[in-house]
């Protein structure tokens, strides 16, 4: 393992180059980071450790939420920037960062149109199935609902605009002045060689830190065993910087969970449960409500016996995941059991059949009644399950880390000591805390791309204006630092 540290500037070599705007990490927020600092006139080179742009955004399914846009107008969804930021305090128990949730719900709407109208992204919005915590339909996805076309059409824009990329490179030295200012990065290329790279601002996108098990189990030890379905990339590189400079750290419990097939680690989507699906354990009982939010059940699923759990569903719901190229991937890995009656699914999970039958019995009594089950859960009577049936075998897994380094609403990196942002280092995506509140319960579905994607667009801003361009400011009212 390389040794991550900030040093003197005096001890740094003698840069090979130099930009502008450094940015670390070729992810969502480092991308919009670059984008937002060409728009500005900055040169910038982006750093990445890896051969190509990936990271965890390519494993995404690219769902970004964005309040008050003209895909959302055009399909007569009323939103704001406000009713966002609401649905984001309820979900974190109002234990997330207003200031920095208000910037980000701000600038989210802003942000999709921008990388659409000015950088040519294409997207859709997602108006079937309403994600649990939103009270709008406000995720836009790229055509083909992937992480991997977000990502490449960012990597692309970024390339058009004029950004520099560095592959192969692991940054692993922060160089400062006796200011607290960056002045340089050293990286360690992949034939072993060292480079320093001069620059005038930083921004650290190098992701979370869920590739880290030695930081999980530290900092979120409910997930210590769980399967890490993300970026190994994400090792927490900002975070061992951060300490270093002294940064403040926050909500490093937070993160999001989700569940995967147990045998090939797929991502199961969230829509079936969403339109009527359950989970049951190998006792077939159910045991939480599972619209509580898909981030806190990968937790209550490995707390079962066996740490695994069955989502159970209909032919029906099915039909809204075979939109996913995942679902779909699935299906072909022969994960899913099918079966015409309670009993033959039953049979086909191998629980007892009495529990599962009463499990369906207590779900339409309820509905029936009009009234929530003993988890809290209502039921529609137009999702009730009904024969076919299919049942997937899953395990709770990690997806990526909400906690990291403290920034204001202009994604300046702020001390410690007394909350002042450091004069140059910006941050966003999983490298800085996020808007979820300290734990996993606080994760509203799309809070990873869309931390990356603003508070990238705010850092790479940030960044140009402390190397001396004039940025936009018209995307946020927090723009103007
Ligand atoms: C299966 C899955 C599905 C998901 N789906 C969604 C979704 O639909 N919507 C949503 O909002 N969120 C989703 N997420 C979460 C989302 O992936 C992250 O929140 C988001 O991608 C973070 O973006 P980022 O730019 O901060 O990090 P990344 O995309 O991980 O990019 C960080 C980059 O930094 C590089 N790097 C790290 N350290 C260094 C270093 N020292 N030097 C050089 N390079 C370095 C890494 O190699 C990596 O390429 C999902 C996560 C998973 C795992």
């Amino acid at each position: 393992m390389q040794q991550l540290s900030v040093k003197a500037i005096e001890e740094a070599g003698a840069p090979v180059r130099q930009a502008d705007v450094v940015v670390i990490g070729a992810g969502a927020c480092g991308l919009a980071a670059a984008l937002a600092a060409r728009d500005a006139g900055a040169g910038v080179l982006v750093i990445e450790q890896d051969d190509q742009a990936r990271g965890t955004t390519a494993m995404t399914w690219g769902m970004l939420p964005g309040a008050g846009t003209r895909y959302q107008r055009a399909l007569g969804i009323e939103d704001t920037p406000e009713c966002f930021a609401a649905d984001i305090m309820k979900k974190s128990d109002d234990q997330a960062d207003p200031v920095v949730v208000a910037a980000v719900a701000r600038g989210s709407g802003p942000a999709i149109e921008w990388l659409s109208d000015r950088h040519g992204l294409t997207f859709q919005l997602l108006d079937d199935v309403l994600y649990p915590g939103h009270s709008r339909h406000r995720y836009h996805v790229p055509l083909s609902r992937t992480g991997a076309e977000l990502q490449q059409s960012l990597f692309d824009a970024a390339r058009r605009a004029g950004a520099d990329f560095l592959f192969g490179a692991r940054i692993t030295t922060l160089y400062r002045d006796a200011d607290d200012s960056v002045k340089a990065v050293g990286c360690r290329l992949a034939d072993g060689g060292e480079q320093t790279i001069a620059c005038a601002a930083v921004v650290l996108a190098t992701g979370g830190y869920g590739g880290n098990p030695e930081a999980i189990r530290a900092h979120i030890p409910a997930m210590a065993d769980a399967a890490y379905c993300g970026h190994d990339g994400s090792r927490g590189d900002a975070l061992a910087w951060g300490r270093d400079l002294n940064a403040a750290l926050g909500d490093l419990g937070a993160y999001q969970g989700h569940c995967v097939v147990d045998e090939s680690r797929l991502p199961l989507t969230w829509t079936l449960i969403i339109e009527g699906g359950i989970q049951v354990n190998h006792l077939g009982q159910r045991f939480s409500n599972e619209m509580s939010g898909y981030s806190e059940q990968a937790a209550a699923v490995l707390r079962q016996p066996g740490g695994t759990a069955f989502t159970v569903y209909d032919e029906r719901s099915e039909r809204l995941a075979l939109r996913y190229a995942d679902y779909r991937q699935v299906q072909e890995s022969g994960a899913i059991r099918q079966a015409d009656s309670i009993e033959a699914l039953a049979q086909a999970m191998s629980v007892p059949q009495g529990a599962l039958a009463s499990v369906f019995a207590g779900i339409e009594q309820c509905a029936r009644e009009d009234r929530p089950d003993a988890f809290g859960r209502r039921f529609r009577a137009d999702q009730l399950l009904r024969p076919p049936y299919r049942a997937v075998r899953l395990r709770g897994a990690l997806f990526h880390t909400q906690g990291g380094l403290c920034v204001d609403e202009h994604a300046r990196v702020l001390r410690a000591a007394d909350g002042a942002a450091f004069p140059n280092v910006y941050a966003g995506g999983g490298a800085a805390r996020g808007i979820s509140g300290p734990d996993a319960s606080g994760y509203l579905g799309g809070n990873g791309l869309v931390t990356a994607v603003v508070l990238g667009r705010l850092a790479g801003g940030s960044a140009a204006r402390a190397a001396g361009f004039a940025a936009q400011t018209e995307f946020t009212g927090g723009s103007d630092a």
